[in-house]
């Protein structure tokens, strides 16, 4: 008996010397199977780069062509480049030799996900758009909203501007166009009227919705025409310069709204007014104040 466990334990000891120095056939076996798992993950994560290189050539195209053809800006989906929290691969960082190469692969592939989600709500959005081309073509505040032989030649531009007396700097979020009071103001696309009435310093003032994402607001109006919820269409009369509100003198104060974001109205005349015919226009503009700020 005594034999037999001496036996044993010398065995159990050579077993562990001899593993220790050296392989077994079966880590043998086991060391080659790692050794193709971190060859295929490395092919994998080069596949998984491409396919990245070949979205971003995509994103690229869609980004500088498809969405501007349709007016549309670059679409940004909150949190789309941002990676996931470290947690999301806790279960891949147990074994430490390995967990560097599994835990980029996923890594990539979830950022690869991201990508291939913006772009499929790009693309859908751009399908509804050419779909709807022609109601987008009459949705876009693309001319002037005042006859512009009316206009006198004073303007104030989008953009930051100091105030007259206290100096400060402060957003104007529309573009100014002075001319005499009762000058009629136009619906700049087709939409749906969604305030009439008195708002602070805008005095009288019309807010239409035109859907794709666009809104306009004309202020200071000594009247307006329209209710609302009326639907309206381009070039419609909707009301007359005044100089209700913040005004120092009969202008319209017209504001390009897209995605809750206030644009430059000038950006957007595209429809009766060439780029260069734009250009001379303004120089030969003069840029007064003609509101009040609170
Ligand atoms: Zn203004």
């Amino acid at each position: 008996m005594r034999r037999i466990l001496i036996w044993f334990i010398a065995a159990s000891l050579v077993n562990f010397v001899f593993s220790y120095f050296f392989y077994t056939p079966k880590m043998y076996f086991i060391d080659r199977k790692n050794r193709e798992m971190v060859m295929k993950y490395e092919i994998l994560q080069a596949r998984i780069a491409a396919a990245t290189r070949k979205i971003e050539e995509i994103k690229h195209r869609d980004q500088m062509v498809y969405r501007p053809l349709f007016g549309q800006d670059t679409l940004s989906i909150a949190g789309v480049y941002t990676p996931y929290s470290d947690s999301k691969y806790a279960h891949l960082t147990a074994d430490r030799v390995y967990s560097p190469l599994t835990v980029a692969a996923w890594q990539n592939v979830d950022a690869l996900g991201r990508m291939i989600y913006l772009e499929s709500v790009s693309m859908d959005e751009l399908q509804t758009l050419s779909l709807d081309k022609e109601r987008l073509a009459v949705s876009v505040p693309a001319v002037w909203p005042i006859d512009r032989t009316k206009w006198n030649g004073n303007i104030s531009f989008f953009g930051m501007r100091s105030h007259p007396i206290l100096g400060y700097a402060r957003m104007h979020n529309g573009f100014d166009l002075s001319a005499p009071r009762g000058t009629e103001v136009y619906a700049t696309a087709n939409g749906t009227v969604e305030e009439s009435q008195s708002r602070g310093g805008y005095g009288r003032q019309i807010l239409i919705d035109h859907d794709f994402g666009y809104k306009t607001r004309y202020a200071h109006l000594s009247e307006s025409f329209v209710k609302p919820g009326q639907e309206v269409v381009r070039g419609e009369i909707i009301g007359l310069v005044g100089s209700t509100g913040l005004s120092q003198s009969p202008h319209l104060h017209y504001e390009v709204i897209y995605r809750g974001v206030h644009r430059n109205p000038l950006n957007y005349f595209s429809l009766d007014t060439k780029a260069d015919e734009l250009d001379t226009l303004l120089e030969s503009a003069h840029e007064v104040i003609l509101e009040i700020d609170e």
